[in-house]
């Protein structure tokens, strides 16, 4: 019996090796948490086409979207664990959530990480017909305003929303929250003026704030963009160390074989090496960690210490989930 158990395992392993070896061998499903457009799917549609040539596969984007994200996420933690379903997710899917649904998942042992990827700051950002100039005249115009005032989000717990809970933190403020299944559609409420602010991923904004369509007040880091210098930080804006990073991981189904995990992680590196993928990335105010980061390694020890030091202050800020 003991004999026939061990030539069971080592052919299972033959198999697997030779699948990992194949791999990939049709499209690759890459599952965005949040609604097309948004900044979630943006980096998507971007890794996923600088991933290709390295796989040589395509990599699908598939929407699921609801609950910040963790539909979407429990989606692929369910998958079989071959690599062709893949969790791309950021800060408030792989981290915040824990904190504030009850998950039929566990974020850390349901998921294997694949690389670490681009963060981005936030920009306070609002309809242009708004009367403030600066970030002190938003928050008295709010103060004076609070009944008109509503802000945009990705759900309860997406980033938006805790950008905007610490905002009110910070400004002592209080306005309606709106949730939307992403920032996308959130945003093209804030152009047409049904909402009127957003702490909003820099990514999703700055193409608005180019084209006017928005307004910009402050980036939530400690230096400007470099991609756009004029908008100044919430130190120099009078709001002092607000100070927010959304950044983006790639995850697969726990038990997906190194081997395969390995060749995503290779695919990623690939992309990021890419001059053209790099552009897209930093015209978007997206930062790319540096290549002894982009790991599987890496994430999982940030996500680790992201959950440490954020789930106790998420848990004490008591957010409801609608
Ligand atoms: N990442 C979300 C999206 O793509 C936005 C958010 O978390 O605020 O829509």
């Amino acid at each position: 019996m003991k004999k026939l158990l061990v030539a069971a395992a080592a052919v299972l392993t033959i198999v697997t090796s030779a699948a990992a070896q194949d791999y990939p061998s049709r499209p690759v499903v890459m599952v965005v948490p949040f609604a097309a457009g948004g900044p979630t799917d943006v980096v998507a549609r971007i890794l996923a086409e600088g991933m290709r040539a390295s796989l040589g596969q395509p990599v699908l984007i598939e929407n699921v979207t609801g609950a910040a994200g963790s539909i979407a996420v429990g989606r692929v933690a369910r998958s079989a664990p071959d690599g062709y379903t893949l969790s791309i997710g950021h800060w408030s899917t792989h981290v915040v959530n824990g904190a504030i649904y009850k998950l039929p998942y566990d974020l850390l042992t349901d998921l294997a990480p694949v690389s670490l990827l681009v963060s981005n700051p936030q920009l306070i950002v609002a309809n242009p017909k708004l009367p403030a100039t600066d970030l002190k005249s938003l928050v008295e115009w709010i103060k004076s305003n609070p009944d008109k005032v509503s802000a945009g989000t990705a759900g309860a717990g997406s980033a938006s929303h805790i950008g905007g809970i610490y905002f009110q933190n910070f400004s002592h403020t209080s306005f309606l929250f709106v949730p939307y299944r992403g920032t996308g559609p959130a945003m093209q409420d804030l152009i047409s003026g049904q909402i009127q602010i957003m702490i909003d991923q820099s990514s999703n904004s700055l193409p608005q704030v180019r084209n006017k369509l928005i307004k910009a007040f402050a980036v939530t880091s400690k230096a400007r963009l470099a991609v756009a210098p004029d908008i100044p930080t919430v130190d120099e804006a009078g709001m002092p160390g607000f100070y927010i990073s959304v950044w983006h991981g790639l995850w697969v189904p726990k038990d997906t074989p190194k081997p395969i995990i390995a060749k995503l992680a290779a695919a990623v590196r690939a992309a990021f090496a890419d001059p053209a993928t790099r552009k897209r990335f930093l015209d978007l105010g997206q930062e790319i960690p540096p290549v002894e980061q982009q790991t599987p390694e890496a994430l999982g020890a940030y996500q680790k210490a992201e959950i440490e030091k954020w789930w106790p202050l998420i848990k004490a800020a008591h957010i409801k989930v609608e």
